[in-house]
């Protein structure tokens, strides 16, 4: 496959344009290093140089707002993973006027462009888009329940709410091949804590010997899933002609509250358990920010459609994410 990844030097589709690579796919990556970082990719760059006229990875620093530059691309790809967004609770909470901007505009920019060329396009969308809803395990089709528009952190889910009515909308009028996938909380090397993750914070704070910092009172709960799981399920659901049109949660099932988490941290740092600090909503946030107590994905679609599921465990993550950390 030619393949066009939208944020490849983030966090995701840096592992992503190298997991394509080394299936011997040609990549092309568009970042404008607004969250996105050379460093991620600088790995790749030095193992698959560009040279000759069909280079086998190909780099563009741009915004895929640049019209031009993203009509080229998408003219010579046969698939998209439409990956660059604004994410991060924290960037969100700070920042709502570029994550409405970038995730509305930007994914229109990518459809429109994947229209003109018939490339296929996946869009990465998110858990944020089940809101604050309770039925858990949280299934594709369930409804959404999201908070009012004076709380800010709703205008991501609302952000991706709309990429995904779009991204549904050229499929069914204009028959562009699309496929949504709501990735739940995705964790390993590379990610970083700048933005609010909570992994990558926690794994920081433990190797410097601060204290961590456990948000309300620790028992709200998430399922972690490593990046490399994340990035299998993505290429099988590209590869899968049958999930054209469909949506679909990435995540793990293996829940885990943040205090839990965070005992779990220092455990593995050989950090003292008392090392915790619980700070308010409020004070991490802002007034009135609204969290939500359990996140856990039902699975069983991706796995009925492609036979994927996770495969690393929490262990794992951490043994991953803290290595990377001490880099
Ligand atoms: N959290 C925390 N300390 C931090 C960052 C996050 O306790 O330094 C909490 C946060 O309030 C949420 C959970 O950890 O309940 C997961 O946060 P993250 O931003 O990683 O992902 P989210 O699930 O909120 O998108």
């Amino acid at each position: 496959m030619r393949v066009l990844i939208t944020g490849g030097a983030g966090f995701i589709g840096s592992h992503l344009a190298e997991a394509l690579l080394s299936q011997g796919h040609q990549v092309t990556v568009i970042d404008d290093l607004s969250t996105g970082r050379f460093k991620n990719i600088e790995g790749i760059v030095r193992r698959w140089p560009a040279s000759g006229d069909q280079p086998t990875f190909r780099f563009a620093i741009d915004s895929i707002t640049n019209e031009v530059v993203l009509d080229r691309l998408a003219s010579e790809c046969d698939v998209i993973f439409h990956l660059a967004a604004a994410v991060g609770v924290k960037l969100i909470v700070e920042n709502p006027v570029r994550t409405i901007e970038t995730n509305v505009m930007g994914t229109e920019a990518v459809l429109k462009a994947a229209l003109r060329y018939r490339a296929k396009v996946l869009i990465a969308s998110s858990s944020e888009v089940y809101g604050k809803g309770n039925s858990i395990p949280f299934r594709e089709d369930d409804d959404v329940v999201l908070g009012p528009t004076s709380r800010s952190r709703w205008s991501y889910a609302a952000s991706k709410m709309v990429d995904e009515f779009l991204a549904l909308a050229y499929y069914r009028e204009k028959g562009l091949p699309v496929v949504i996938v709501r990735l739940f909380n995705t964790v390993g090397p590379r990610q970083t804590g700048q933005y609010g993750m909570v992994v990558p914070r926690f794994v920081q704070q433990a190797l410097r010997g601060e204290k961590l910092k456990v948000y309300g009172d620790g028992g709200q709960s998430r399922c972690f899933l490593h990046v490399r799981d994340a990035v299998k399920a993505l290429i099988s659901l590209a590869e899968c002609p049958g999930a054209v049109g469909e949506v679909f949660n990435v995540g793990s099932t293996d829940e885990i509250t943040i205090l839990d988490m965070a005992r779990k941290v220092l455990n593995v740092t050989g950090g003292d358990p008392g090392r915790i600090e619980y700070v308010s909503y409020d004070q991490a946030y802002a007034a009135g920010f609204e969290d939500m107590r359990q996140r856990v994905p039902d699975i069983s679609k991706i796995r009925t459609y492609t036979g994927w599921e996770p495969g690393l465990s929490l262990e794992e993550i951490l043994r991953d994410v803290i290595e990377s950390c001490m880099d």
